[in-house]
């Protein structure tokens, strides 16, 4: 009976020791926050100047006519050549 008792604490605190090496391993596998953080850069909506040669953060920056402006994302401001707008940025 004690071989049997002694074999089972050993179960329990061998599953306690790996269960709390696997919780504290879990987050620094997890720790890859860039998943998320591209879905908003690919999503980023920039404004196209009406010469077509900036994007701005704004359509009111100044540097351009707000009315003739362009709301497009940035991966098409990029995609175009476009540069960032000194003022704005
Ligand atoms: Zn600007």
């Amino acid at each position: 009976m004690n071989k049997t008792k002694n074999r089972s604490i050993k179960g329990i605190v061998f599953s306690v020791v790996f269960t709390m090496t696997a919780l504290s391993a879990a987050p620094v596998m997890a720790g890859t926050p860039s998943a998320p953080a591209r879905t908003v850069a690919a999503s980023t909506m920039v404004w196209e100047s009406a010469t077509g040669k900036c994007y701005h953060s704004k359509n009111n920056c100044g540097k351009m006519n707000p009315k003739k402006a362009k709301q497009i994302t940035l991966e098409q401001a990029k995609a175009k050549g476009l540069k960032k707008c000194s003022k704005c940025w």
